[in-house]
């Protein structure tokens, strides 16, 4: 499903934020990417969702290079891969319903099947009875399921979230976790960058380790202590 070769990543005027990174991740697993701040988990997820390009190497999504999609083809790929952020990022004067149907506005699919699928994956966050409210009338865990909801509502074969559980009390966090491996089970391709290593150690999963861009560690989910 996802495949680094060699990547190594600068940003202008900095130092290499990822360096000759190499790693695959098989369709249908899910796995972690932790390390410090600043040790690139978030440039790794920034080049899978074409929010950023590699200075070297080849990603490889699915068997097609990322390299070969221009700007013109990114909209395609994000419908192929939903995005979970720390702050969810959800528009505050729109009802959880328009911010869910968000993605699913390009594209022309018709309004009697956004609804349809709008509600199955509010349904599946577990917040259908929320769809007429605004944001602000939710909790913050509840605030993170919607942008869960907006990032799985076009079906994509990959999710991937930056510290999705980074504003939330430990309860709630286990909570979102939960949810991923959820989808999971159900077939998704699950990455997810997060510094908390006492949470990831709960999930069982595989944890890909990084430092100062470079991977150092690589877990297997069985070997996950
Ligand atoms: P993490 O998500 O693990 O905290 P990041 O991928 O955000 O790490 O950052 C990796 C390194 O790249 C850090 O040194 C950070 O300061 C730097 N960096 C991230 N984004 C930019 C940017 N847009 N411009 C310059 N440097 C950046
Ligand atoms: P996170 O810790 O959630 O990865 P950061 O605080 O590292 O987020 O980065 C927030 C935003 O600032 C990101 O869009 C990142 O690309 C950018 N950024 C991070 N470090 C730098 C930097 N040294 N120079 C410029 N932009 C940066």
């Amino acid at each position: 499903m996802i495949r680094f070769d060699q990547v190594s990543k600068r940003y202008e005027g900095g130092h290499e934020a990822l360096s000759q990174l190499s790693f695959e991740v098989a369709t249908g697993e899910m796995a972690f990417v932790t390390g410090h701040s600043g040790a690139g988990k978030s440039t790794l997820l920034k080049l899978l969702g074409l929010i950023e390009r590699p200075s070297h190497g080849i990603v490889t999504l699915d068997g097609q290079n990322l390299a070969k999609i221009g700007r013109a083809g990114i909209p395609k790929l994000r419908r192929r891969l939903g995005m979970v952020f720390q702050d969810h990022r959800l528009l505050m004067d729109r009802t959880i319903f328009a911010n869910v149907e968000l993605p699913l506005m390009i594209g022309g699919m018709a309004p009697a099947e956004r609804s349809k699928r709008v509600r199955a994956a509010l349904e599946k966050v577990g917040l259908l009875s929320y769809e007429r409210q605004l944001p602000a009338t939710l909790s913050a865990g509840e605030q993170q399921r919607v942008g869960i909801a907006r990032a799985i509502v076009a079906k994509p074969t990959l999710l991937i979230a930056d510290e999705p559980t980074g504003n939330l009390d430990p309860t709630l966090a286990v909570e979102i976790m939960g949810l991923f491996a959820e989808f999971q089970s159900v077939g998704t391709t699950v990455l997810i960058a997060s510094h908390d290593l006492p949470l990831i150690k709960r999930m069982k999963k595989r944890v890909i380790v990084l430092d100062h861009g470079r991977l150092v560690a690589d877990v297997a989910a069985q070997e996950v202590l």
